[in-house]
């Protein structure tokens, strides 16, 4: 229990990736604030569940982050429901898939909202809060796609190559302050974010979506197997701990060796 006491924010967190993380970071004591789109007899229920098998409190903030107003609520109400915001983790993320010819302006502007935007003004939020306390840990979710490119993701290429940017940045601004800022990058991750990709495939191509999923492991993974969300829950628990006190600005695959070519 390394995070007793402490409250996690974690965008994105009805589902996938964001999720596993939430229930990694409970079952180390930490207190949740979920966030993201979904059904709400169903995160209600998820709610219910987190809080009874951790025994921590759990609220829900409805924010559509893709607009900055929300996005500072989300933080003020965080801090006003459990008394502290003290790790933060930028989740949340869209995808569109076209060619920079065809790439629509819209789409363009909606995924750098959400992956990249949202990023800087929950932190900006945040910052205040923890450098009072002397404590917090940032976590970005970036992907194997903030450190290299595949063709038709421009908008997400450039939104996840410019999370770790801005994470480098916040760890020289924060390094002495208590507070560490760091980005995860997944490889392959099997979430509705990438079924929904393995879909696209399979109907394009007339074949099954586990033929779909292996063509996809085999085009980028030198591992031919998907990351659980809940390793990725794992590396974020790492990043919260002692252990990786002296750990900032850094960028850290779990990718399968994707980036490794
Ligand atoms: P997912 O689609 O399963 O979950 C996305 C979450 O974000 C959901 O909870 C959704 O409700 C929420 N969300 C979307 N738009 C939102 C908005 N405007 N406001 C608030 N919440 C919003 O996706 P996932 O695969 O779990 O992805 C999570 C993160 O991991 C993303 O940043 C993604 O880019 C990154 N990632 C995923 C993979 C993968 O293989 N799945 C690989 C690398 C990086």
């Amino acid at each position: 229990m390394t995070l007793h006491g402490k409250t996690a924010l974690v965008t994105g967190s009805t589902s996938g990736i964001g999720l596993a993380i939430a229930r990694c970071l409970a079952a180390e004591g930490s207190n949740l604030v979920l966030n993201g789109f979904g059904d709400a007899g169903a995160i209600a229920a998820q709610r219910a569940e987190l809080a009874k098998t951790f025994g921590v409190a759990v609220t829900y903030a409805p924010a559509d982050i893709s607009h900055p107003d929300q996005i500072a609520t989300m933080v003020a109400q965080a801090q006003s429901d459990h008394g502290s915001l003290d790790i933060l983790v930028n989740n949340a993320g869209v995808q569109h898939v076209a060619a920079i010819e065809s790439f629509p302006a819209a789409e363009w502007n909606r995924v750098i909202a959400i992956n990249l935007t949202a990023a800087f003004l929950a932190m900006q939020a945040a910052i205040p809060g923890m450098k009072t306390r002397g404590w917090g840990r940032i976590i970005n979710i970036a992907s194997a796609h903030g450190l290299v490119a595949s063709g038709e993701k421009s908008a997400y290429v450039a939104a996840k190559h410019g999370l770790i940017g801005l994470t480098k940045t916040a760890g020289i601004e924060l390094a002495n302050v208590g507070v560490t800022c760091n980005a995860i990058c997944p490889g392959w991750v099997l979430t509705p974010l990438v079924q929904a990709q393995l879909d696209a495939r399979a109907a394009r191509d007339g074949i099954t979506p586990d033929q779909a999923a292996a063509l996809f492991l085999a085009e980028k993974q030198p591992m031919h197997r998907f990351t659980a969300p809940e390793q990725i829950g794992a590396t974020a628990v790492f990043l919260c701990s002692d252990g990786a006190a002296t750990i900032t600005g850094a960028a850290l695959s779990v990718d399968g060796g994707w980036v490794s070519q």
